[in-house]
């Protein structure tokens, strides 16, 4: 199957801070000139004012599973949604259920509970269930905004209309204040409805730079706690774990990639298998025939979206860096400090890919023979004059 992502020549508009707008032959349309509710200047680093609320009438209700602290880019897409549709009398408020870290203010949220008993990882709908049940009976909100995903939040937003008999629509691929639309008949027809009480949108529906911030009050979840509790009809085995080699690199979470740089592919795969990382190649080391073609990322391999991406002597051409652009953090390592990739990438350790390599490896194995205790990080980082 050809996994390379075209673009939809008949796709929605995006709703942004300046209305509905989408690009067509390199300009930028939009569905309504007359739409811009927001400028859409200033929303870059530069402080953003606070989305003015007076004498809060209605509540939009955002809901979405947060991992390992933070909310991917799909559900800060639902939650500016919210916050694009919503009016001065209108106040958006983020259930998430697990932990939540970052601050949800600069993503339009103005009240947050957070419910950290709750992981992502566990199943329990029925808990989760009763849980937004009773928050949507405290704050009644008008409606609720839930990623269409597969990974509990598309699923609890369909029992939450399944039980209330809410009225929902799904695959939502354009939305202004006044209607949803979403594809119908394998994508021969496009569906529009007004808004309707569940809302579950499909990714990049909704540009989420805003020009505005929420006021990300933090409220207690305190009044949901023990709803969750009670009698399974069910039991849930956990995770089952799988050779990071088996898993598909458009789903890995973990990656490691090696470049033209690295000698020791031997080493690289050693160090893959004991990281539990997926291996990943640029296209050189793939024509070198050190890796198979489907390991390769960028324009002509995979797109990625790891939330750990480390490139081992990769140069960073534009079309590796197409590959990696939805990556969370991408750590590079590389002789020369100036190689393109530094820019894309979080951390850069300028040094050999294959003395890090080693060193990494040894560094792993010394707190494995330790209990399981993290290496001290100037363990890692001394041997390979490390540098930010
Ligand atoms: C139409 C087209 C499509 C393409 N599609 C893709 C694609 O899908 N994916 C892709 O990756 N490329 C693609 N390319 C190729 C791309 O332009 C680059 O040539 C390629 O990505 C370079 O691979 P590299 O960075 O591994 O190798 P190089 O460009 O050779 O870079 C090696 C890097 O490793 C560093 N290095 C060297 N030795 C060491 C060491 N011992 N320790 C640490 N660092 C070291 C060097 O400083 C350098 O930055 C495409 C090109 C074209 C024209």
């Amino acid at each position: 199957m050809n996994q390379i992502p075209r673009i939809d020549p008949r796709r929605p508009f995006v709703i942004t801070a300046a209305g509905l707008r989408r690009i067509t032959l390199g300009e930028t349309g939009s569905a309504d000139p007359n739409a811009a509710h927001w400028s859409a200047h200033g929303h870059g680093t530069a402080a953003r004012p606070r989305r003015a609320v007076s004498d809060p009438r209605h509540v939009l209700l955002v809901v979405a599973h947060s991992e390992r602290g933070a909310l991917d880019d799909h559900a800060c897409q639902a939650l500016a949604a919210a916050a694009l549709l919503a009016d001065a009398q209108t106040e958006v408020a983020l259930l998430v259920f697990g932990e939540l870290k970052d601050d949800a203010a600069p993503l339009g949220a103005d009240k947050v509970i957070a419910l950290p008993t709750f992981d992502r990882r566990a199943f329990a709908p029925d808990a989760e269930l009763r849980a937004l049940l009773a928050c949507a009976a405290a704050l009644s909100p008008k409606h609720l905004f839930l990623p269409d995903n597969a990974t509990g939040d598309g699923d609890l937003g369909r029992r939450y209309a399944a039980a209330t008999g809410a009225s929902v629509a799904t695959h939502v691929v354009e939305i202004d204040a006044g209607h949803v639309g979403t594809y119908a008949q394998v994508k021969r027809a496009f569906a529009t409805r007004s808004l309707p009480d569940v809302i579950l949108l499909a990714p990049g529906a909704v540009d989420t730079k805003l020009p505005f911030t929420g006021a990300g009050e933090s409220l207690s979840g305190d009044f949901l706690l023990g709803i969750g509790d009670g009698a399974q009809p069910y039991r849930d085995l956990g995770l089952e774990e799988i050779d990071a080699a088996q898993v598909a690199l458009e789903e890995a979470d973990f990656i490691v990639s090696a470049g033209n740089g690295v000698a020791d592919i031997g080493a690289f795969e050693q160090l893959a298998g004991v990281f539990g990382a997926a291996i990943a190649a640029s296209r050189v080391a793939v024509d070198n025939g050190h890796f198979t073609r489907d390991k390769q990322v960028g324009a002509t391999g995979k797109t990625v979206e790891a939330s750990v991406y480390i490139a081992f002597g990769i140069s960073g051409a534009v079309q590796h860096l197409q590959g990696i652009k939805d990556c969370r953090h991408v750590i590079a390592v590389n002789l020369d400090g100036s190689a393109p990739i530094a820019k894309r990438a979080n951390l850069t350790i300028v040094g050999d890919a294959n003395e890090t390599i080693a060193a990494l490896m040894a560094a792993v194995q010394a707190a494995r023979r330790t209990n399981g205790r993290a290496p001290a990080a100037a363990s890692v980082r001394e041997p390979l004059g490390a540098a930010a």
